[in-house]
């Protein structure tokens, strides 16, 4: 194993901020994964796993050791007549993985299709998109427990899989590096009624094949309104938390904006759309610092020429501010910032 160091982490995420990891390491085995918490805790230095760096936001240095899991496998272990399923490594590229379960006819995470980054990620946040999470197809998964040094595998249920969250987002119950993940696909199909725009998508090209590669090519085309193409634009997807708000605070700001999006939420209280707020506080499109409102979707924020985490943590509490005055909301940062 190579230890690089001082590598720019503009390079390691997708914002493409940040100053210099001291040190990097790429692992491709479970054991490397050992050796390398051990050099870090040798030197006393902090450690941080990180896959394609597309939830992470760096704004300095970070004085510790960037981990890179690159631990591949893609493996059937099952197969039944309904379902497959396949142990994959947390270092495979999630999109690839999709597209070689969809080429094997099977349904489960092919909404999923063009979220960044790899495999391991997804149990972080339980990611998903248009109707899928991954939750709903983990078994389970393998990780390197890093208070007991020890491989434990974990149910869905010890994951705690809720919204957009788990177990591992949890600074306290988070010491687990995620080595593989366990997925059951099944043979048939998505059926409608399919999330709205999706729904929208397969009505105004009058598709009714709902196969899981019919759901993959469509999913792409749907995204691509809404989100930024890495490939030329830096951005860390949405950038800011929905926010929950309780139920007096929503009936007042619906008195006073009567079209305002909302949902309901547990506990007497109301999910509002960060986009929205933003867009009608007069920030579409808003541009300073060298950052930017993605034109075509407001929570998403993108990196045209900032140069310094300096410059987003400015932009950020500039479009903070002009949302809490006019809505009386602190809206909050979705993708995590790196520990210095
Ligand atoms: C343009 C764009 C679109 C996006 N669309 C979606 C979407 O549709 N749905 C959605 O849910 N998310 C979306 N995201 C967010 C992001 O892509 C997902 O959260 C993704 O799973 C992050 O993967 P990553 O490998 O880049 O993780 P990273 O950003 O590298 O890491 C994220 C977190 O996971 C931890 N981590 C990474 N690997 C491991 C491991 N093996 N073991 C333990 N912890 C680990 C890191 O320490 C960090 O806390 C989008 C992001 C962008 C930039």
């Amino acid at each position: 194993m190579q230890y690089l160091e001082n590598i720019p982490l503009s390079t390691l995420t997708t914002m493409r901020l940040g100053g210099l990891a001291r040190y990097v390491v790429k692992i491709t085995a479970t054991e490397d994964l050992k050796q390398a918490i051990q050099f870090a805790e040798e030197r006393g230095l902090p450690w941080f796993v990180l896959g394609g760096g597309s939830n992470v936001v760096a704004l300095g240095d970070y004085r510790g050791l960037i981990i890179l899991n690159r631990i591949t496998a893609f493996k059937k272990l099952r197969e039944d007549s309904d379902t497959a399923t396949y142990q994959i490594g947390a270092g495979e590229v999630w999109d690839s993985v999709v597209e070689r379960l969809v080429q094997a006819g099977l349904s489960g995470v092919e909404a999923m299709s063009g979220i960044p980054g790899f495999a391991g990620s997804t149990p972080i946040q339980n990611v998903g998109a248009y109707g899928q999470e991954i939750a709903d197809t983990l078994v389970e998964l393998s990780a390197f427990d890093s208070s007991s040094q020890r491989l434990v595998t974990l149910s869905p249920d010890d994951c705690a899989f809720t919204y957009r969250n788990s177990i591992f987002k949890n600074p306290e119950t988070r010491h687990h590096v995620i080595v593989s993940i366990t997925l059951r696909l099944s043979k048939i199909p998505m059926q409608p009624p399919f999330y709205p725009s999706l729904q929208q998508y397969l009505t105004d090209h009058q598709l009714t094949d709902y196969s899981p590669a019919q759901i993959r090519a469509a999913v792409p085309a749907i995204r691509a309104e809404r989100l930024p193409d890495l490939n030329y634009l830096a951005s860390a997807g949405s950038f800011f938390k929905n926010p929950i708000v309780q139920a007096s605070v929503a009936y007042e700001l619906l008195r006073r904006f009567p079209d305002m999006p909302h949902w309901e939420a547990p506990g007497q209280q109301f999910k509002l759309a960060a986009g929205w707020l933003i867009d009608q506080a007069g920030l579409r499109s808003y541009s300073a610092h060298g950052l930017q409102i993605y034109p075509h979707n407001a929570l998403v924020v993108t990196n045209i020429s900032a140069q310094s985490g300096e410059d987003l943590l400015l932009f950020k509490s500039e479009v903070v501010a002009v949302v809490r005055e006019m809505f009386g909301i602190t809206l909050e940062q979705e993708p995590e910032t790196l520990p210095s």
